[in-house]
């Protein structure tokens, strides 16, 4: 369980982040949603270690986390996708694979290279494939299978579904609920693509200009034709 309070977090003198608070729940989907510029990136960046908070509590199964560096973050099962799809276009799919294996949390289990591709068959199938070759929605995959080669407990996902078709975003959410449900994962996801990610999450978090608008149910985010209008864009 990720549990954040009173998050402050300034650029020089613009404030990116003010007062957050929320929890993300252990084997649950917690969608962040919010415009350009609500603070999203912020926010998994100060999780993850690379940009310090003015003030606040980020806190891991009741661990401390706030000051602690980004180095700190993959032993205690943390894992990040970042947003722009990050491989490394000069290896293979499989190279890239087994380097997100690298960082294992929990180093009793094997990285299981096998279960990245069957949850990803496309992957399989161009494994030996250089991964600058790959499509837009084939890099999301692989940089997600490259985080998942970490064992994680958590991972953390910036606008995943960024400039994909419909049919492949809903293909890698799939996924995600299915991760999530059956192997209780916990998942934190940063979205500007808030239908398709209230779709899959448990709970849902709403940033405007650096603060928290409303916290609910998905569902009951969903549901609310005034909220949707208004922040959600759909
Ligand atoms: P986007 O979807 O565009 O990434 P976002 O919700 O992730 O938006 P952030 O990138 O976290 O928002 O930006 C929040 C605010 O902080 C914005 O006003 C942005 O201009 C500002 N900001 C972000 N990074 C920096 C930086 N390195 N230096 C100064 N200001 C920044």
């Amino acid at each position: 369980m990720l549990t954040i309070e009173d998050l402050t977090v300034d650029y020089g003198p613009a404030t990116a982040l003010r007062d957050v608070g929320f929890t993300a729940e252990s084997g649950r989907i917690t969608a962040v949603l919010g415009a350009n510029g609500a603070g999203k990136t912020t926010l998994l960046r100060t999780i993850s270690g690379l940009v310090r908070a003015r003030s606040g509590r980020i806190t891991l199964d009741g661990e401390d986390i706030t000051r602690l560096p980004v180095e700190a973050m993959p032993p205690r099962g943390l894992s990040q996708v970042p947003e722009g799809r990050g491989v490394i276009t000069e290896l293979t799919v499989d190279e890239n694979l087994r380097l997100g294996g690298m960082g294992r949390a929990d180093r009793s289990k094997p990285a299981d290279i096998e279960r990245i591709y069957q949850m990803f068959p496309v992957l399989s199938e161009r494994r030996d494939a250089q991964a600058l070759v790959l499509s837009g929605g084939e890099r999301q995959m692989l940089v997600i299978g490259r985080a998942l080669m970490a064992t994680p407990k958590m991972l953390l996902l910036d606008e995943p579904s960024l400039g994909l078709a419909p049919r492949i975003v809903a293909q890698i959410f799939a996924t995600l609920r299915r991760l999530s449900v059956e192997e209780g994962l916990t998942v934190l996801l940063v979205e500007q693509n808030a239908r398709s990610a209230l779709s899959i999450a448990d709970h849902g978090v709403v940033l405007n200009l650096g603060s928290v608008v409303v916290q609910d149910d998905a569902s009951a985010l969903a549901a609310d034709s005034t909220l949707r209008h208004a922040y959600l864009g759909f």
